[in-house]
């Protein structure tokens, strides 16, 4: 029995345990949204009473930022493989606990979680997150060598896709798992080979297992043996068990849609609240939006843009790639900055396109900002400073910047696909009448379109009172992750009962 009255206080005895699974956490290591959901949701289960653990590689990053590691565990994953040691530590923010996969061989190594410094995958990534997933089966199995054993193994994207796999296989009592998908487009997919290299059984490789297309794919593996399956946003559950979102994997989706939910990422309000935030020039909130001027002026000046409040100034902060829609802005660019209106990009990504970008800031400099790199101080001063923000992208499992650029006064202009769908409202007189007005919703994606949303941002930019209404709209939205943990906290429950 783990389910409390409300108002009760928890019990740590008779606490839900869960093992989240993750290749990356902020602030230690972070290519993307996973790194924040990592972070933040964790931390907001606690808050509801789960008691949770988050399992991680020990990258180089990840042991450099954790302090007082202790030595919980050694096991062997796999026969012949020398030892794994299993260290246990705190998030330095949160104080969430963490375990870490210590296997020097896989893990300590320049570069990033995924790719060495020239942008090329690991060669070894089949056999480093293997481990990783095999890890992580054995600690929610009866085989564990800790004595905290998870009743949920909660998977997170390919890397961890394998988990699920490994545990239907092990005998003996074992932990419910599920299955997160925060992006199907990455599938973590590898030689025949791997099957028998990674300790799978031979009968795994099946359509009805881990073979994809001849090959085997992690991410196939979870999904097909995960008691469940969650994905970051209702539309995008939907859009997944079709073409071409499914990537070859909508049949079995569709298959499971009733083991299928999806569940809306929140905000770290912690990190995200234009009241508080540190890298703001000048703090600001809905009962005093003046203040977010002073935030434009600042980047205009630092950034070598016309120092011009009236010109409306348009941010986009991402991986710069076709999925984002990047290639679109490129293309709408001149027209909008005629407009006029100022342009800044921040991101890293496509070569091609990130020069497309640069060239153009040289072109207008007055007018267009390209900075090249990750850097999250900038995007901060960029949701604030900015007065409409760009999101058009082709897919979106759920998106974080919409929601961040809401609560920070910045309307967005998104496409209508995946989490931006179910967290922008269109601007239109009935969402204005009714006081749902939030953002800017492109129903197809091209160019035409995208130039066409993006001007009705800017007209309705120089409506002064009609943009504090939606400014006012977005900044008072309830993108909790309270909100989040609770609906995780009720499918954990679901998943425990008899009769799942
Ligand atoms: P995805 O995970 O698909 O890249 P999300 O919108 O879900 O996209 O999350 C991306 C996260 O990474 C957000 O927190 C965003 O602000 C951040 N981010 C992306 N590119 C950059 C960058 N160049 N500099 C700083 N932060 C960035």
């Amino acid at each position: 029995m783990w389910l409390m009255a409300p108002g009760t206080r928890p019990i740590t005895e008779n606490k839900l345990r869960a093992l989240f699974v993750t290749s990356e956490i902020h602030p230690l290591i972070k290519t993307g949204g996973l790194a924040d959901v990592s972070a933040a949701l964790p931390a907001a289960l606690r808050q509801v009473g789960v008691d949770i653990k988050v399992l991680v590689p020990g990258y180089r990053h990840i042991l450099a930022g954790l302090h007082r590691t202790r030595l919980l565990a050694r096991l062997d994953a796999y026969p012949g493989m020398e030892e794994v040691r299993l260290l246990s530590a705190r998030m330095p923010d949160t104080g969430v606990p963490v375990i870490v996969v210590d296997h020097p061989p896989s893990y300590d190594r320049d570069g990033g979680p995924y790719v060495d410094a020239g942008g090329h995958d690991w060669p070894d990534n089949g056999e480093r997150f293997g481990l990783f997933s095999r890890v992580a089966a054995l600690l929610g199995s009866s085989g564990t060598p800790l004595k905290w054993r998870p009743d949920i193994l909660h998977c997170n994207d390919w890397q961890a896709g394998l988990a699920p796999a490994y545990l239907h296989f092990q005998p003996g009592p074992r932990a419910a798992t599920i299955m997160t998908v925060h992006n199907l487009a990455f599938q973590g997919v590898f030689p025949y080979a791997f099957v028998s290299r990674l300790g799978l059984p031979p009968e795994s490789f099946h359509v009805n297992g881990v073979e994809y297309y001849g090959q085997m794919s992690f991410l196939k593996a979870g999904l097909y043996y995960a008691n469940h399956i969650t994905t970051v946003s209702p539309t995008y559950g939907m859009e997944i068990q079709g073409e071409p979102l499914g990537f070859g994997l909508q049949g079995l989706l569709a298959g499971r849609r009733d083991h299928l939910t999806g569940i809306l990422n929140g905000v770290d309000a912690g990190h995200w609240n234009p009241e508080t935030d540190p890298y703001l020039a000048k703090p600001y909130g809905r009962g005093r939006i003046a203040g977010k001027k002073a935030n434009k002026l600042a980047l205009q000046e630092r950034f070598g843009l016309q120092a011009n409040a009236e010109i409306p100034l348009l941010a986009m902060i991402s991986r710069i790639t076709d999925q984002k829609g990047s290639d679109l802005v490129l293309d709408i660019a001149p027209a909008l900055i005629a407009s006029p209106a100022q342009l800044f990009i921040l991101g890293t990504g496509d070569v091609a396109l990130e020069q497309g970008f640069t060239k153009l800031a040289r072109r207008h400099p007055a007018h267009v900002r390209t900075v090249i790199g990750f850097d999250e101080g900038l995007s901060h001063l960029l949701e604030a400073g900015a007065d409409i923000f760009l999101m058009p992208s082709r897919f979106e499992p759920c998106g974080l910047n919409q929601m961040y650029s809401q609560l920070y006064g910045t309307p967005p202009v998104v496409h209508a696909t995946g989490g931006l769908a179910d967290t922008v409202v269109d601007v239109t007189p009935e969402t204005i009448r009714n006081g749902t007005a939030t953002g800017f919703v492109a129903g197809q994606l091209n160019a035409a379109t995208l130039l066409e949303t993006t001007r009705r941002a800017i007209d309705t930019y120089h409506d002064k009172r009609l943009w504090r209404a939606i400014q006012r709209n977005g900044m008072g939205q309830d993108f909790s992750w309270e909100r989040s943990a609770r609906a995780y906290l009720n499918l954990y429950g679901s998943l425990l009962t008899p009769s799942a």
